[in-house]
């Protein structure tokens, strides 16, 4: 696996995530857990990562390079009813407890 990316938050994670199933490379959330252990470990290493299999690492690189150009708002984003997380607004169930937005 290789590291494509790595995410202020864990929804921009999870968006980076679904937006590169969405071009049919499975793509995996690490670090995603560490957030909550903060003050324990150094910031940089609680940064949410993306890893994809290095076959498909190049074209996840290109599209997410293709992603930041475009700097689409994607809706507004909204806080979970279940959880209480921060949510993207293209996500319609909540990265964390799959809740639906509505
Ligand atoms: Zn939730």
């Amino acid at each position: 696996m290789k590291r494509v990316y790595t995410a202020d938050s864990v929804a921009m994670a999870w968006h980076i995530r679904n937006v590169l199933e969405q071009h049919d490379i499975y793509a995996e959330v690490k670090n995603e857990r560490l957030s909550s252990i903060a003050g324990e470990t150094p910031i940089t290493e609680s940064m949410p990562e993306v890893w994809v299999k290095p076959l498909y690492a190049k074209r996840a690189e290109q599209i997410l390079k293709e992603l930041a150009n475009a700097d689409e708002v994607e809706g507004e984003e909204w806080v979970c009813r279940s959880c209480g997380e921060d949510n993207l607004g293209s996500f319609d169930i909540c990265w964390n407890c799959q809740s639906s937005a509505a």
